[in-house]
């Protein structure tokens, strides 16, 4: 990505967002963590989370979001059978924990629709959900027997042939968090659209990770403006409880990445 053309972009965006309190925690107390270019982060003193202030406005992402995915058409997708591969089997590791063997199936943030398409083929009615006009093209073009929303979850209310409500008894939200400013608002958004008893399977990188670069700008996970936040497994699973989930399971993970299975508790 072009940092360059970035900062000229933050430098006419008006709607820079301040973020003086914790995202995760609403703390105020904070120490300076990092400064990368014009970009300042801070570390929480009460749950640790890394976080950027101000992050960036809508105008902003809209470039950063552009610049990821205009190379859609001549590579990023193109590895099609393997990514619908690497989807079914981490599919069957969340179905472990769900008790049902079909129902609804929600991808926030569903990319190029790899994982509802793989959804899907093992018999649930898979949405998926994704801001990016592009992505979420190439989903209906090459998996047109799903539904997908264009938008965020805050203006997804999705209805079935009949007008009902829909719920879902299993979501999927990988490697989306950390792009999200308020991600107590949008963990109750997920909590909200699963039925009692829906699983959620949240994946997102894991800045305390023993085997993350020591050189932060040697790491893929660190990529401030476009990753908002830097999580660990300990104030992530508090955002979670805090946000309506109990934690079924914390998956091992051999990268730098946290993965839990959560649950929108029966009652
Ligand atoms: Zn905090």
């Amino acid at each position: 990505m072009d940092m360059n053309s970035d900062e000229r972009v933050v430098a006419s965006d008006a709607s820079l967002i301040r973020s003086p309190t914790c995202p995760a925690c609403d703390a105020a107390e904070r120490r300076p963590y990092y400064r990368h270019e014009t970009w300042e982060l801070f570390s929480c003193e009460v749950c640790r989370l890394i976080y950027l202030d101000p992050m960036p406005g809508p105008a902003t992402l809209a470039t950063i979001y552009h610049d990821a995915y205009n190379g859609a058409q001549t590579g990023y997708f193109t590895k099609t059978s393997s990514k619908l591969r690497r989807s079914s089997k981490r599919l069957r590791i969340i179905r472990r924990f769900s008790k049902t063997s079909g129902g609804n199936f929600l991808d926030v943030g569903c990319n190029g629709g790899f994982m509802v398409e793989a959804a899907r083929r093992v018999g649930y009615t898979a949405w998926g959900i994704d801001p990016d006009l592009v992505s979420l093209e190439y989903a209906r073009a090459h998996f047109p027997d799903s539904r997908y929303f264009h938008g965020v979850i805050d203006e997804f209310d999705p209805r079935d042939s009949v007008g009902a409500a829909v719920r879902f008894d299993m979501a999927y939200c990988s490697e989306v968090i950390e792009h999200v400013p308020q991600p107590q608002a949008f963990l109750r958004d997920i909590n909200r659209l699963l039925k009692p008893g829906g699983v959620l399977y949240l994946t997102t990188p894991d800045i305390s990770h023993w085997r993350r670069p020591r050189r932060l700008e040697n790491w893929d996970g660190f990529c401030p403006p476009s990753h908002l936040l830097y999580f660990s497994p300990e104030n992530l699973i508090a955002l979670a409880r805090r946000s309506g989930f109990e934690l079924l399971s914390r998956r091992p993970a051999w990268k730098p990445g946290v993965k839990l299975v959560l649950q929108r508790p029966q009652r």
